[in-house]
């Protein structure tokens, strides 16, 4: 087979700025310990986030260019909500300034004490949202998804049997929402099946239960339909993402992820009522039902971009290049989650690091060692991001200590990510020298973003 190459020629760059081991040591110690306390300027290659940081392309710009930014009824909306119904089915389209927003308003309708939001697995806004309104979240993983090093199609299904069982437990009443995140982001991006949106649907459907997509990679998730569940290999891809999407009865999404924007997200749906509750609260939170927290010339953005991933040459590539950095580390001997995911490759920190214990944050340790050596910046999702404590003030860790290397879409080259691969494996040839961490100051929400940590001597 032929080398897969980048879809695209680079018509606008932006300089990388390098900087030494040791400047590195100062300021990863000045952070303390933290990536999201790092200046962008001071990171090399940055796989924090797929979150915003995508290359728009030429016609995006343009896009913008012709943003309508009139307060109410502007083109820019119509085409924006125009868009939307088209790939999803869905009606009614309320814009966002980003997803965790559409998340805000929905939980603050749906939510609420007693209540169970069950999932495959919340990403940590979605969750953060549920709690916040006093609800509790429930991820319903497949069995699958919780062995990193063994690889299978769908590793973000969600336990179809463990949901018949919980909801005979607590009662449809008590569950006002299903949500399956596409991919799954925090389980490692890993795809979710037709047929077990399908399974999932039909249990809603008995409960009179509500199911919602969290929508932010569904162009990689179909994408992981055509190429791996048998019956969709001939189907394009925008006629299974409008399958997928008509199993649901709502939807919220950031356009910062699968819409290549670098702001901006929707909630959609079929039902007036819940519709006209959320335009409620999106007045008084986000703005007028017609821009929602965004800028006529972002609703143009966002527009053109979930039409531009839906492009099958766009999404081979991306899926091959994730897939690509993650066969150089299998090859190394580095443990990876596998297969791939669909926008990060995550390394399984329990494992790379098995002489620092859970208590000592492995994931958040290994996030600095690579920054250390290479400067690259990625993120823990593990216990420092969903650890909780219990009654006496331990550690109840999560169920994975995973680092999250996320590759913005169109930003590097295959020779900035033979370079972090590089990176990793030097960091895992020399792994006996990094040290645990602990917490020396912590926020009670998402702690992940502003925790400060130190290394334990
Ligand atoms: C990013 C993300 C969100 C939240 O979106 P923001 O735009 O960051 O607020 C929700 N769910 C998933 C799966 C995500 O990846």
């Amino acid at each position: 087979m032929r080398t897969i190459i980048e879809p695209f020629r680079i018509k606008s760059v932006e300089p990388i700025y390098f900087n030494t081991k040791e400047e590195r040591q100062y300021i990863l110690e000045t952070a303390d310990y933290n990536p999201f306390l790092i200046h962008s300027t001071d990171v090399i290659i940055d796989l924090l986030t797929d979150s915003g940081t995508s290359a728009m392309s030429s016609n995006q710009w343009a896009g913008i260019m012709q943003g309508d930014e009139s307060y109410a009824g502007s083109p820019s909306f119509f085409r924006f909500q125009e868009t939307i119904q088209q790939i999803t089915g869905m009606p009614l389209v309320i814009p966002t300034h980003q997803g965790r927003a559409s998340e805000k308003i929905l939980f603050s309708i749906l939510g609420g004490k007693g209540k169970y939001i069950v999932s495959n697995t919340l990403f940590d806004t979605t969750r953060a949202n549920i709690e916040f309104s006093g609800a509790e979240g429930v991820d319903l993983l497949c069995k699958e998804g919780k062995h990193p090093s063994i690889p299978a199609p769908f590793k973000g299904n969600m336990d179809v049997e463990a949901l018949k069982n919980f909801v005979a437990e607590k009662g449809a009443e008590n569950i006002p929402l299903c949500m399956i995140t596409v991919t799954n982001n925090s389980g490692g991006g890993q795809p979710v099946s037709m047929q077990n949106i399908k399974d999932v649907k039909e249990i809603c459907v008995a409960n009179g239960i509500p199911l919602f997509i969290d929508a932010c990679r569904f162009a990689e998730n179909s994408y992981f339909i055509k190429t791996r569940e048998k019956g969709y290999e001939n189907v394009s891809v925008r006629e299974i993402a409008k399958e997928l999407f008509s199993y649901a009865d709502g939807c919220t999404m950031s356009a910062k992820k699968d819409a290549f924007a670098n702001i901006g997200g929707f909630l959609a749906m079929y039902n007036e009522d819940l519709a006209l509750q959320c335009r409620n609260l999106l007045v008084i939170t986000e703005g007028f039902p017609t821009y929602g927290g965004l800028a006529g010339r972002d609703l143009e953005a966002i527009a053109i971009g979930l039409n531009e991933v839906l492009d099958e040459n766009y999404l081979q590539y991306r899926i091959r290049s994730i897939e690509y950095l993650a066969n150089k580390l299998i090859e190394a001997g580095v443990p990876i989650m596998q297969p791939a995911g669909g926008h990060a490759v995550y390394l399984d920190a329990k494992e790379f690091l098995s002489h620092i214990p859970v208590e000592q944050y492995p994931g958040q340790a290994l996030v600095g060692a690579l920054y250390l050596e290479g400067g690259i910046r990625s993120v823990e999702i593990g216990s420092l991001m969903f650890g909780k404590y219990d009654n006496d003030g331990n550690l109840i860790p999560a169920a994975l200590e995973l680092v999250r290397l996320a590759i913005p879409r169109r930003v590097y080259t295959q020779s900035h990510i033979d370079y972090v691969a590089e990176i990793i494996i030097e960091v895992f040839k020399n792994k006996t020298a990094i040290k645990g961490l602990k917490i020396i100051e912590e926020a009670q929400m998402l702690r992940h973003f502003t925790a400060k940590l130190k290394p334990i001597q």
